[in-house]
């Protein structure tokens, strides 16, 4: 079965606009519950700062069952992934396999990020995976990192019981780059027992506990009109959000804020998130234009510092900057610049919400807005599509 030697991750490798538009799209589908900052390990590269020492930070029972009785209304909006992160999710078993039995049985798949502690056999490890019938895709973590802390055997006891129950297993590998020899070897390791389709690599990033280590940056130039490519709005263990579940998932200091998950509906919350101007910008068009916009009220590449090669590293750089990010995000909800991100989300990444939405409220004031026919046009030719009837 597994192949003798896998290909080295490609950071430089291109995607079609046709693969580009369908993993943007599963931002309106996908929604992550953040479980805990809680996790056995300490890992010198985890974005989150998570440790054995962040048990208080876990969701409680009460409150995953709260959001588990939504989930019939969440599939009905269009949700139909959920995904569980940390930390340790498994740290919080009760709370997942409430929400995982309540969004399996609304006709959703969820899906699970671990790094395999529990696995000590592989009997223990297929009890595991037993115990959560609703988790269908288990992403198994593997990387230098880990290791300080955990025995591979359980990376591969736990991949080997997910394929045997037939679920999704995922290993997650996260390298250096340039690849280290040890990098290389754990994909040797790899190659001994898993199928090379199965790896999904990742590139360490300079964020959390990660940004005290050396990473070498890359030579490559920041494509400014690549987009940001979030999977979704993720929910926190203690009710805030993150846009994404890359270097914005544990930052407070970010533009995009929705109030308290528990104390408002999912729905309502994820409705807003959709409709975000400045996030629907990044989303269609990059970070260019913004970086204009920064230079017009004196904010220019030398004040920013240097450009890294990634947006998602460019991104907490400016929207951390609360005078920053307060004046991109009034720029962006703008009744034009709000019409023109709404016509693309609809044009490009087929998302209708934020067009139905916007030419909803901005009507009474149709006159003034340049653009405001053509939206309206176009948000009546879409308004007989359901919403998450394209992903249905
Ligand atoms: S990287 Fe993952 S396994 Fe390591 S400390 Fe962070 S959450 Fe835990
Ligand atoms: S661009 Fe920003 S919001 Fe988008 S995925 Fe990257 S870090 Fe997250």
């Amino acid at each position: 079965m597994a192949s003798v030697k896998f290909s080295d991750p490609n950071p430089r490798a291109t995607v079609t606009l046709h693969e580009l538009s369908a993993v943007q799209a599963t931002a309106r589908r996908h929604l992550t519950f953040s479980m805990t900052l809680a996790c056995p390990l300490k890992c010198g590269h985890c974005i989150v700062g998570a440790g054995p020492d962040q048990g208080a930070t876990t969701m409680p029972v009460e409150v995953a069952r709260q959001y588990a009785s939504q989930m019939p209304q969440l599939f009905e909006y269009g949700i139909r992934m959920v995904s569980f992160t940390g930390g340790e999710p498994l740290l919080a078993k009760e709370q997942v396999r409430a929400l995982s039995t309540a969004a399996t049985n609304s006709g959703m798949v969820c899906g699970i990020v671990t790094a395999a502690h529990w696995a000590t056999s592989a009997s223990a490890a297929m009890r595991i995976i037993n115990h959560l019938p609703g988790i269908q895709t288990w992403d198994i973590s593997v990387d230098a990192y880990h290791e300080d802390f955990l025995s591979l055997d359980k990376v591969r006891f736990a991949y080997l019981a997910s394929k045997r129950l037939g679920k999704r297993g995922i290993l997650r590998f996260a390298y250096h780059e340039p690849l280290t020899d040890r990098d290389r070897q754990l994909l040797a390791f790899m190659a001994e027992f898993a199928d090379e389709t199965d790896v999904c690599s990742q590139r360490i990033r300079s964020v959390g506990r990660a940004s005290n280590l050396e990473i070498v940056r890359g030579d490559r130039e920041v494509t400014l009109s690549k987009p940001c490519v979030t999977k979704g709005l993720v929910i926190r263990y203690d009710g805030t959000m993150s846009p994404c579940c890359i270097n914005l998932v544990e930052e407070r200091r970010h533009p995009f804020q929705f109030g308290d998950a528990r104390e408002r509906p999912l729905t309502e919350i994820h409705t807003e998130y959709m409709a975000h101007s400045l996030l629907q910008m990044i989303r269609v068009i990059g970070f260019g234009d913004l970086l204009r916009w920064l230079a017009e009220i004196g904010i220019d590449e030398k004040t920013l510092g240097p450009m890294p090669e990634d947006v998602c590293d460019l991104c907490p750089q400016i929207m951390t900057n609360r005078k920053w990010a307060d004046a991109l995000a009034c720029r962006a909800a703008q009744p034009e610049n709000r019409l023109r991100i709404a016509i693309l989300a609809s044009r490009i990444l087929g998302e209708h919400d934020m067009l139905q939405q916007v030419v909803r409220e901005l009507q009474d004031h149709a006159a003034d807005i340049e653009g405001f026919e053509l939206a309206a046009a176009l948000a009546a030719e879409t308004a007989q599509t359901p919403v998450g009837a394209q992903y249905s």
